[in-house]
Order: C-alpha cells, then sequence, then structure tokens
C-alpha cells in the first residue's frame, strides 16, 4: 500500500501560494535542489481571488490564478521540484526533521521553510456547517456562479468582504451584506465602491443569527445587534468573508505561536525557535498579509535557510 521509504531532502518547502515559490526560486538558483509540496490548494488563497492590481510587475492588473501559474512555472524553470501532496504530521525532535506527506510518505528534510497560508474563518453556526457546499461558501469567486440571477447574502466587513460583494453584485439581483459594527473595516476606496452599487444592500450592527434551510439555503435569520431585532431574508446563497486562520495546527507541537496560531519568527529574519525550520507568508502574518509581503518573506526564508545549510556544511 503505502511507500515505506524515507526519502532525503536537502531543502523542504510547504506550501504553493506567493511565499512558498518564491522560496523555491531562491532555493533553486542557490543549488539547494528545493522539493516543493502544494498543499490542497495548489496556488494558495489567489487562486479564490480575481483581478490583483496591486502586484509590482504586472501594469495592467492580472487574474490570481494566472498569477500563481506564472509563480509555479517560473519556480519549475528554476529547477524546483513541485509536487501534490499535504504534510500531514512533523517531528522536528531531532535533526534531520521528519514530515509526513499525506499520511504515509515519510521524508527527512536538513531545512524546512513553512509557507502554508491561511484559510478562511467560519462562524461556528451549526446550520452554516450543515449547508456548507450547499449554499454557504467562503469563497465567492469559487461558487458566485452557481447564484447567478438570485438573491444572497454576504457577511464581513473587510476588504475580502468588500471584494467579494462586489464581485457577487455582477452576478446576483441583490447582495445583502452584513456589518457588524457600525462602520467597516475595509479600505476607504473598497468601501466607497460597495456603498455605490445599487443591488448591495449594506445591514448595519447586523449579525447572522441562522442560517435557514433543510438541504439547501432558503433564508438568513439576522439579528441587529443593538436592538435585538430580527429578520429573515430570502436568499439562496450565504457568503462568509470574516477573515482567516494560519494554517499551522501540524506544527503546534514544535513551533512557537502566538493564540491565534501565527508562528512567530525572530524579528527580521525568518528564522523560528527550532534551527533550520524557517516560516514565510501568511502562517507567520497577521498584519500585511499581501501576496508581495509574502513573496518578500519567502525570498528571506531561502535565504535564512542556504545560509544555515552553508554554516552546518550540509
Ligand atoms: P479582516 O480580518 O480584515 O476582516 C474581517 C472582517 O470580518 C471584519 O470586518 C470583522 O468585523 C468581520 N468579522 C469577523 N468575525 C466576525 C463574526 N463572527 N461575525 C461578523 N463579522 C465578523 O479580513 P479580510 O479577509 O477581509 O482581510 C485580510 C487582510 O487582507 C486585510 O489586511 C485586507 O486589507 C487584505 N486584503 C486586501 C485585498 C486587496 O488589497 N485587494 C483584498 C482582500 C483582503 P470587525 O471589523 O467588526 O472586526
Amino acid at each position: 500500500m503505502g511507500d515505506n521509504s524515507v526519502e532525503k531532502i536537502h531543502c523542504l518547502i510547504i506550501g504553493s501560494g506567493p511565499a512558498g515559490y518564491t522560496a523555491a526560486v531562491y532555493a533553486a538558483r542557490a543549488n539547494m535542489k528545493p522539493v516543493l509540496y502544494q498543499g490542497i490548494q495548489p496556488g494558495g488563497q489567489l487562486t479564490i481571488t480575481t483581478e490583483v492590481e496591486n502586484y509590482p510587475g504586472y501594469p495592467n492588473g492580472v487574474q490570481g490564478p494566472d498569477m500563481m501559474v506564472d509563480f509555479e512555472k517560473q519556480a519549475a524553470r528554476m529547477g524546483a521540484d513541485i509536487r501534490f501532496g499535504l504534510a500531514t504530521k512533523v517531528d522536528f525532535s531531532q535533526q534531520p526533521y521528519k514530515v509526513w506527506i499525506d499520511e504515509e510518505k515519510l521524508l527527512e528534510a536538513d531545512a524546512v521553510i513553512i509557507a502554508t497560508g491561511a484559510s478562511a474563518k467560519w462562524l461556528g453556526l451549526e446550520s452554516e456547517q450543515r449547508l456548507n457546499g450547499f449554499g454557504v461558501s467562503a469563497c465567492a469567486v469559487c461558487d458566485g456562479f452557481f447564484f447567478r440571477g438570485k438573491e444572497v447574502a454576504i457577511i464581513g466587513a473587510g476588504d475580502t468582504a468588500a471584494e467579494e460583494a462586489l464581485y457577487l453584485s455582477k452576478l446576483c439581483t441583490t447582495v445583502h451584506m452584513l456589518v457588524r459594527k457600525e462602520q467597516m473595516r475595509a479600505s476607504k476606496v473598497m468601501q466607497d465602491r460597495v456603498l455605490k452599487t445599487a443591488n448591495i444592500k449594506v445591514y448595519w450592527n447586523s449579525e447572522a443569527d441562522e442560517v435557514l434551510g433543510e438541504n439547501k439555503v432558503e433564508a438568513l435569520r439576522i439579528k441587529n445587534n443593538k436592538s435585538g431585532d430580527t429578520t429573515t431574508i430570502p436568499v439562496s446563497g450565504f457568503f462568509v468573508a470574516i477573515g482567516h486562520q494560519p494554517n499551522s495546527d501540524i506544527f503546534k507541537e514544535w513551533i512557537d505561536m502566538d493564540d491565534a496560531g501565527y508562528i512567530k519568527t525572530i524579528a527580521g529574519t525568518s528564522k523560528t525557535n527550532v534551527e533550520g525550520v524557517f516560516a514565510a507568508g501568511d502562517v507567520q502574518d497577521k498584519i500585511y498579509r499581501q501576496a508581495v509581503t509574502a513573496a518578500g518573506s519567502g525570498c528571506m526564508a531561502a535565504l535564512d535557510a542556504e545560509r544555515y545549510l552553508s554554516a552546518k556544511g550540509i
């Protein structure tokens, strides 16, 4: 059944967003023979976004998925070994470090770069979980298509929620947007776009009380957190856009993290508390979270790993 042999890897990169691929480009050019495992979402979060206008070097903007294909091609052209597979367990107790892929294949790596990114957060309602995939979604770009010509709701007030509400407004008749405070957190330009869009209806001080429907979403019960009043709006889709959590669970036993699970790195470096293990991108960054900052930190991780391996003479 499984592959029982142990594969030795000089520089292992876990994750395939801008951080992982940039680390792979630098590591490959430094002759570190990097092997990159892509995880369950090759290309990472940018594959579920649309237009990226703020990545330098693309004067006309670029579609997120296309950009990640470019990143992958560049890493492959430099000689990185890019593989499909998910790191499911690690043992960083001694060198070389052990990493299991898809629960069966065992790797032993001299240096490890963690670039596993972050994933969407959920509200935690039972109905949200039950109807996930049946009208509840955390990705408008992936699932908006199924709600063409229908009414949908979205919750969240950051840039992601604003971007997704605008995306949905082009497909759906009405987008009901729930904002739990009196103001949005999204950047001014995104807020303005939302507020100027005729078919986005913003509900201030409003939270999701329950998603209604047996086998598919039929309505959303919302609660005004000032008055306590509830209202039910008929919708076919409900999009959750309330932020992200770092994909760091498998490292918990070994790597220092903050309370939210973001990996701690030594300031100004990509070094973690474990020698030879580095972290880059959204898994260690809750502040900037941009493709370009993730890419920059991926570069740092590859340079740090190169210096570490040279100093060790391995
Ligand atoms: P954020 O953390 O910025 O925003 C999350 C939003 O969800 C907040 O408005 C928050 O409300 C709300 N929220 C959280 N929990 C709940 C809850 N239980 N019920 C209701 N609402 C809730 O996440 P984003 O994903 O929007 O953005 C992450 C980062 O990525 C940001 O730095 C953002 O600027 C950036 N980004 C940039 C883009 C671009 O430049 N084009 C596009 C997308 C994201 P509250 O405000 O009340 O806390």
